[in-house]
């Protein structure tokens, strides 16, 4: 007989852990189940573990809107959101839920039995891989959107000539010490931008090797004044939607504020001012501004070029520049992958997720039963990763309570103009958009980057529309 669930929840890193305590707080009466690949929840925080990994959006729109953030620093280290992450799963008894080094390789439907039949690849009594499966009602897909094998890997010519180390943030070596060493950073993304003054606090001497400059904006490190989260709902939203109207007025103020906090003269033309508008890609930022403050120490450069190749002892530049280095840092993106690599299947049929719209980007046109958490891309991705799991505990609970079996969002009857569902012009993004699904251009097939409006039309708008909402085996309420 095999194991059946009311809900799988695949993936337990933020917003894995999120749906299954929006679970066990709305839908009590659920059976749930998750499935996480790794030995740890945490996903993400798990996962990097580079010096001075920290997140980038203030941690009171961060949190759970269930689960306040405690205490006053607003960007966080990586290993307090992970104690955090644990802390609110242990909270909600998700230890009895979760199924650790359990990796999901299929799920497949059957209209005829209204059932998911979940493939998990796990560890046998042997010690050696082997497969089970388990049945659900209903499949939250909650795996993020990278691989977690490797990162993006750009070819590096003369890697063979480098007597150095080549080291990609994504799987940082436990044993690298950076005392007096001389390291080179490629990329000028998020990670780049956090990694520089965290190497030179660790005694490096760092350079930034930059194709292109990002915007990197200075912002408190703590915020201990009350309302913190509506105040960085209020700031996000707000710088948002104002680089949107008026860029040329906050590009301006970026870069005067760069420009303060950097030694008088400094180039901040050339390193500091994107071809791009602000939130063209996400901004980066700079804790109390630890970047300028690297720099001027004169322990961390910024240099605008292109990488030519490796060489013994260094990086060599287009511009005919070496620069030393004990090590390179390639901090050059990550790899997306839609549904954590997991094969979907309905009646038979396996479903490229690529190019499928996404209903309100959270379930996949023509697939029964199935919600996927994505998050905000310019905004904190949990502010849309709670409005999706309040979504889909209603959507269960009404479901529920109306002996309702399936819901399907159907193709859209209007034509929609496809775009990706991550709404970010970085490389990564550009790359490979066109491996997760799509969004379309109109209602409700639009994802917009606006946690006001968005949960406003979660609100008013009606829940139902483009689903087809089934009794069992087609007996039909037929909402739409
Ligand atoms: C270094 C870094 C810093 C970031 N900082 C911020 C920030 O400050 N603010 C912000 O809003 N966003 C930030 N992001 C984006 C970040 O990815 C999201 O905020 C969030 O962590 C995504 O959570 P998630 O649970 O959806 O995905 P993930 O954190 O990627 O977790 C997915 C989980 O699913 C598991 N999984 C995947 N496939 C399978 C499978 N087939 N079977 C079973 N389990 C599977 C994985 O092992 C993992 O545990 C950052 C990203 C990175 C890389």
């Amino acid at each position: 007989m095999d194991e059946t669930y009311d809900v799988v929840v695949v993936g337990a890193g933020v917003s894995g852990i999120g749906a299954a305590c929006h679970l066990a707080r709305s839908c009590p009466d659920e059976s749930v189940l998750v499935l996480e690949a790794r030995e740890r929840v945490g996903g993400t925080w798990d996962l990097f573990r580079y010096p001075g990994v920290r997140s980038d959006s203030s941690m009171f729109t961060y949190a759970y809107d269930f689960a306040p953030w405690p205490g006053p620093t607003a960007l966080a280290e990586g290993a307090d959101i992970l104690d955090y992450l644990e802390g609110t799963a242990r909270a909600y008894g998700l230890d009895r839920r979760v199924r650790l080094g359990h990796r999901v390789v299929r799920a497949a439907w059957s209209s005829g039995d209204e059932r998911w039949r979940v493939t998990v690849r796990h560890a046998g009594a042997d010690g050696g891989e082997t497969e089970s499966q388990v049945v659900c009602r209903f499949l939250w897909v909650c795996t993020g959107y990278y691989r977690y094998d490797h990162g993006h890997l750009p070819a590096l010519a003369g890697r063979e000539d480098f007597t150095g180390r080549v080291v990609h943030p994504q799987a940082w070596p436990a044993d690298l010490d950076m005392a007096g060493r001389d390291v080179v950073v490629v990329g000028s993304g998020a990670t780049a931008v956090t990694l520089v003054p965290a190497l030179v606090d660790r005694g490096a001497r760092v350079t930034m090797l930059q194709r292109s400059p990002s915007y990197v904006a200075s912002v408190p490190r703590t915020d201990p004044g009350r309302r913190a989260r509506l105040r960085g709902v209020v700031t996000q939203t707000g710088l948002y939607a104002l680089s949107r109207r008026a860029p040329r007025l906050v590009r301006a103020g970026l870069l005067r504020d760069a420009a303060r906090r950097l030694p008088r003269g400094y180039d901040v033309a050339t390193h500091f001012t994107p071809r791009y508008d602000p939130w063209d890609q996400r901004l980066c930022v700079a804790p109390d501004g630890d970047l300028f403050a690297a720099i001027s120490t004169g322990r961390a450069e910024v240099v605008t070029d292109t990488v030519d190749r490796l060489v013994a002892g260094g990086v060599r530049t287009e511009t005919g520049r070496v620069l030393p280095a004990d090590v390179v840092v390639t901090a050059t993106g990550l790899e997306l992958l839609a549904l954590g690599g997991l094969e979907l299947v309905v009646d038979g049929e396996v479903v490229d997720p690529a190019g499928r719209l996404a209903w309100r980007g959270l379930m996949l046109e023509g697939v029964p039963n199935c919600a996927l958490t994505l998050g905000y891309s310019a905004a904190s991705w949990t502010l849309r990763a709670d409005l999706v799991a309040r979504f889909v505990t209603r959507l269960l609970g009404t479901m529920r309570r109306r002996g309702l079996a399936t819901v399907t969002p159907l193709a859209p009857t209007r034509p929609q103009q496809r775009r990706p569902l991550l709404a970010l012009r970085a490389g990564y993004v550009l790359r490979d958009a066109a491996r997760l699904p799509s969004q379309g251009s109109r209602h409700p097939w639009v994802v917009r980057q606006d946690p006001v409006r968005e949960r406003l039309s979660f609100a008013l708008r009606r829940r139902t529309t483009g689903l087809r909402l089934e009794r069992s085996h087609g007996a039909g309420s037929g909402a739409r």
